[in-house]
C-alpha cells in the first residue's frame, strides 16, 4: 500500500511556512498501514502542479495533496486539477450553503471569493469542511486515489480525520504498523549500535529498528508490520522487553517521555525532594525540572552559584579549595551538592560545574569539560565528561547528563 504526499505553496519552498502538513499526514498514513514513498513540495504554478500529478499517477495507490485551495488569486490548485482530470468547476449547492451558514455565524458578509469556494470540479467527490470554507476533493484515476485538501493545518486535519482516513481504512484491508520508541541516554549512537549488534541480527523479519539521536538522547524506534494488530503489538513488546534486559541502565523512558518528567515521577513515587546548585548550567536543570506540572511537590529550589563568590559565601566552599582545585573540579562539585542538600534540606541535590565555552578552556580543562555530583542519604557520587565547543549545546548536554545521573541515583535509593 504505497502513498505519496504533495504539498503546494510558494511559501513552503522559500521556507516561510514550515511544511508541517506532510509530517502529520505521513504519521497518520503510516499508522493506517501505508508505506509513504515520497513527499514533494511544489510552487503554486499551473504547469508544476500538472507535472507532479502526472508523475505520481499509477505510482502510488493514495496521493494526498494540500494547499492552494484558498479563495485568492495565488491559489490555483482547483484550476489545475480541472485540467488534469478533464472536468470543469460547477457550483455545489451544499458547499455554498455551508459557507453561507459559516459566514452568518461569524457575521461576515458573503463576497465573490466566498462564492468561488463553493465551486468544485464536477467529477470529484466533495469532502465537506465544517471548520473552514474550502472543501476537500476526492478523485480516482488509473488505480490512484487523489485527495486534495486545504493547506490550513486544522482544516486539513479535520477533513483527513472525518472523511479520508475512515474511507482509506475501509478500502485497504489493513496492514498494521506499530511503533514503539525507547528513550536512552548515556552512550553515543555508535556505541549503542555496537551494544545492540546481536539484538539487531536477531530481530524478527517484520520488525525494523531505527536510531534517532538528538542532543545525546538516542531514541530507538521499533516498527512492526503485519495484518494482525494484536500479534504485531505482542512481537514489538517482546523486543522491547529484550532491550530492557540488554541495556537496563541506558533506558530512561518510552515514547516521548522527557528525562525531567521521568526524574519527577521517580521523586514523586518515593516522596523525595530535590534541590540544585548550578554553576555552568545557570539554572537550566531547575528550569527543566519546573517545566513538569506538579514539580512543586518535590522541587525545593536552586542556588545558581555562577560566580566563585557565591560558591564561597552561600555554598560555603573554602577559598583554599577553590584556589587549589579550581571551580571546575570533583572536590568543588561534590561539596556544592553536599552543602546545597543541607542548606535546602532536600533528599537529593545536584551540582554542576564546567566550561560551557566558547572561551575559558585551558589545557587541562578544555571547553566542554563538565563535572556533576549528586548527593543523597546514601552518599555523593561525581562524574566527569567532556563535550564539544558549542555553548548552548553544552548547557543542554550538561543538564541532560546531570538529570540522567540523578535518575540512576534515585533508582539506587
Ligand atoms: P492554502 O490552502 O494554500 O491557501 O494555505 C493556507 C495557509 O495554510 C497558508 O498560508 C499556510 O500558512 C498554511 N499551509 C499551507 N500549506 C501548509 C503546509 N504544507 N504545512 C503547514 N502549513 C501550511
Ligand atoms: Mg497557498
Amino acid at each position: 500500500m504505497k502513498a505519496e504526499i504533495i504539498t503546494i505553496g510558494d511559501e513552503l519552498l522559500i521556507g516561510q511556512t514550515v511544511d508541517t502538513n506532510s509530517a502529520w499526514i505521513g504519521s497518520q498514513l503510516s499508522l493506517a498501514g501505508f508505506d509513504i514513498q515520497k513527499k514533494i513540495s511544489v510552487h503554486d504554478k499551473r504547469q508544476d502542479i500538472l507535472n507532479i500529478l502526472a508523475d505520481v499517477e499509477g505510482r502510488a495507490e493514495v496521493i494526498i495533496i494540500t494547499g492552494g485551495l484558498g479563495p485568492t488569486s495565488d491559489d490555483i490548485t482547483k484550476y489545475a486539477v480541472c485540467e488534469f482530470f478533464n472536468t470543469q468547476l460547477i457550483m455545489n449547492e451544499m458547499v455554498y450553503s455551508m459557507i453561507q451558514d459559516m459566514m452568518q455565524r461569524r457575521k461576515f458578509p458573503m463576497n465573490e471569493n466566498n462564492r468561488k469556494q463553493a465551486e468544485v470540479p464536477e467529477s470529484c467527490r466533495v469532502l465537506t469542511n465544517a471548520v473552514g470554507t474550502a472543501p476537500g476533493m476526492w478523485f480516482e484515476k488509473n488505480g490512484s486515489i487523489y485527495v486534495f485538501l486545504p493547506g490550513v493545518p486544522y482544516e486539513m486535519k479535520y477533513i483527513m480525520t472525518e472523511h479520508v482516513l475512515p474511507e482509506l481504512k475501509k478500502r485497504f484491508s489493513a496492514q498494521f504498523i506499530v511503533h514503539k520508541n525507547i528513550m536512552t541516554y548515556g552512550v553515543s549512537e555508535a556505541r549503542l549500535a555496537e551494544m545492540l549488534t546481536e539484538f539487531e541480527t536477531g530481530l524478527p523479519e517484520e520488525i525494523k529498528l531505527a536510531y534517532l539521536p538528538s542532543m545525546g538522547i538516542n531514541k530507538l524506534r521499533l516498527t512492526g508490520t503485519g495484518n494482525n494488530h494484536e500479534k504485531v503489538t505482542s512481537i514489538v513488546n517482546e523486543q522491547v522487553k529484550k532491550l530492557y534486559s540488554i541495556i537496563p541502565d541506558l533506558i530512561y523512558g518510552e515514547d516521548e517521555d522527557p528525562l525531567e518528567a521521568v526524574v519527577g515521577k521517580l521523586l514523586t513515587d518515593r516522596k523525595k525532594t530535590l534541590s540544585t546548585a548550578e554553576s555552568c548550567t545557570g539554572g537550566n536543570i531547575a528550569h527543566l525540572i519546573t517545566t513538569i506540572p506538579g514539580s512543586s511537590k518535590y522541587f525545593m529550589g536552586s542556588i545558581i552559584a555562577y560566580d566563585n563568590s557565591i560558591k564561597r559565601n552561600i555554598l560555603g566552599i573554602s577559598e583554599d579549595i577553590l584556589e587549589r582545585e579550581g571551580a571546575v573540579s570533583e572536590t568543588v562539585v561534590r561539596r556544592m551538592a553536599e552543602n546545597c542538600r543541607k542548606l535546602l534540606n532536600t533528599s537529593f541535590a545536584v551540582a554542576t560545574s564546567g566550561v560551557a565555552g566558547p572561551d575559558g578552556g585551558t589545557e587541562t580543562k578544555p571547553v566542554g569539560t563538565f563535572w556533576v555530583a549528586v548527593s543523597s542519604d546514601s552518599g555523593t557520587v561525581a562524574e566527569h565528561q567532556t563535550f564539544g565547543n558549542d555553548r548552548m549545546l553544552n548547557i543542554t548536554r550538561f543538564s541532560f547528563t546531570a538529570l540522567n545521573i540523578l535518575r540512576k541515583q534515585i533508582i539506587r535509593g
